[in-house]
């Protein structure tokens, strides 16, 4: 029987979980100093489903200045100490801890215009956004659940706390945090808490860009990101209205099955679990809407896709706060979806991008071609080949840098380079070793600097004289 089957055969037996010492530690602190003090929400639930808390939340009804007479202020940081959330740091485990509260009414579709302080664990489970996220526990007592949330989470529900519509209009982040956490635990959303989200969405544009970008990138990186991208579309054009266009835009040809919004949500789904490329994966099509035409046949085409599509993501990843390296990074990953790479293709682009990026590009061209027609879909695993090719290349020593070359400056400059021209032939060693396959051995490349320079020099001395610069003596001189 499951920990969670047993709960619900016995609600009132005391549960018991393995806890880091550190967050045991910190739990008996609070009790033997008088205060109630249990684990709640996020972490209660992730010990139920995998064992694996993210992070540690303790609930308490001890106020911050409590909290430090029991551990002393300098081992607690405030995180947003007038809420009552303060963080303790032990031996690498990371604890929030928060007094119980009451939250006021809210001001803006987001902040509570106050918060009360209570002694009472039941008033602050109810502020709590889900059911699943309202149970709360300590070593030696039966799980608290005043809202049915092991039920929920048995059946794989997520349900709000309380009235879903009123839920939602108090906080919008609720919104994206249900879709985040069904997407993250698979989790279907029931039907009233559903019915709210649609009707309730507007309070999206309230939020921040940057708030909405992490909890969307949170909803990228689920397991059933292609389930709540589906089903709550209009949720996530509330967020992003410039992904809206994708939705319908169909692609008439053998080679798609679905419109460009599913098309990129199985591609977002296909990549690895990493956010550069769950992003990337969403936004390779952005450009197609913009770049669509149909042929007399009733074929879609969609030239110049890529580089529209580039430009689109780029000014929506500035808009949502994303850095520097990431930005260019997808735009990148935009620009060249497209291309097609054979194992011998794989030295030059080591050279123009990098192992790191070279990888991502063909993680993406592979779930890009997974999200196409069954018959393109079958050849992705071809991408393995080229990815292979990488490490093989990486692994044998190979040569796509300027640092990985056999020769260097110093070697240019003893066989009498100077200035500019020991960079020149260096770069033009580089793509001899990369284009043209010349081995990269010291006396040979050592021999080929020079016949370049013999050769610059020749040519630039028998260029005509208005090509290389000189003066023609006029007869008037
Ligand atoms: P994660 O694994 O993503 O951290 P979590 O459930 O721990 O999930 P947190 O954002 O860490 O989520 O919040 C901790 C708990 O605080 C939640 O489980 C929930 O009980 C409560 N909570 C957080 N944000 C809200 C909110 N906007 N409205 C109501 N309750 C919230
Ligand atoms: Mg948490």
């Amino acid at each position: 029987m499951s920990d969670l089957d047993h709960l619900l055969a016995s609600p009132q037996t005391p549960a018991d979980f393995p806890l880091p010492q550190p967050v045991r530690h910190a739990l008996f602190s609070l009790q033997d100093a008088g205060f109630k003090a249990c684990l709640v929400g996020g972490c209660i639930r992730d010990l139920l489903l995998n064992g694996q808390p993210l992070d540690w939340d303790i609930a308490t009804d001890a106020t911050p200045d409590e909290m430090k007479a029991v551990f002393g202020q300098e081992r607690l940081h405030g995180s947003c100490e007038s809420l009552g959330s303060m963080i303790l740091s032990e031996d690498d485990t990371e604890m929030e801890i928060t007094t119980f509260r009451r939250e006021g009414d809210y001001a803006d579709a987001r902040h509570p215009s106050h918060v009360t302080f209570t002694k009472n664990l039941e008033e602050d489970l109810k502020r709590r956004d889900f059911t699943v996220n309202a149970l709360a526990w300590s070593p030696g007592a039966p799980v608290t659940d005043l809202f049915g949330g092991l039920q929920d989470l048995k059946n794989g529900l997520i349900r709000t706390v309380g009235d879903p519509a009123v839920r939602f209009e108090e906080d919008a982040l609720r919104l994206l945090r249900a879709l985040r956490f069904s997407s993250r635990l698979g989790f279907d959303i029931e039907k009233a808490t559903a019915d709210a989200l649609h009707a309730k969405k507007a309070g999206i544009a309230l939020l921040s860009r940057e708030r909405a970008f992490h909890e969307i990138t949170g909803i990228l990186l689920g397991k059933d990101l292609l389930k709540v991208g589906l089903d709550f579309a209009d949720l996530l054009f509330e967020a992003l209205p410039e992904l809206e266009p994708m939705k319908g835009c169909p692609q008439e040809c053998i080679y798609h099955s679905w419109d460009v919004w599913e098309h990129s949500l199985r591609t977002a789904a296909l990549c690895p679990p990493e956010p550069l490329l769950r992003w990337a994966g969403l936004l390779h099509d952005i450009g197609k809407p913009a770049c669509r035409t149909r042929d007399e046949n009733g074929t879609d085409h969609f030239y110049g896709h890529p580089v529209k599509g580039a430009a689109l993501a780029d000014k929506l990843c500035l808009s949502l706060g994303m850095n520097a390296e990431w930005r260019k990074e997808i735009h990148m990953l935009v620009l060249r979806h497209d291309e097609t790479f054979s194992p011998e293709d794989m030295l030059v682009l080591l050279s123009q991008i990098g192992p790191e990026s070279a990888r991502g590009l063909i993680r993406l061209h592979m779930a890009d071609q997974g999200a196409h027609a069954p018959f393109i879909a079958r050849q992705a695993d071809r991408g393995m080949e080229l990815l292979g090719e990488i490490d093989r290349l990486e692994s044998s020593g190979a040569c796509w840098r300027l640092d990985q070359l056999a020769v260097n400056g110093r070697d240019m400059q003893a066989i009498g380079l100077s200035g500019p021209a020991v960079g020149e032939t260096l770069n033009h060693l580089l793509q001899a070793v990369i284009r043209f396959h010349v081995p990269n051995d010291h006396d040979l490349l050592l021999q080929a600097a020079k016949a370049h320079f013999e050769s610059t020099v020749t040519a630039f001395i028998s260029k005509p004289a208005k090509e290389t610069g000189r003066k023609e003596s006029s007869p008037r001189d």
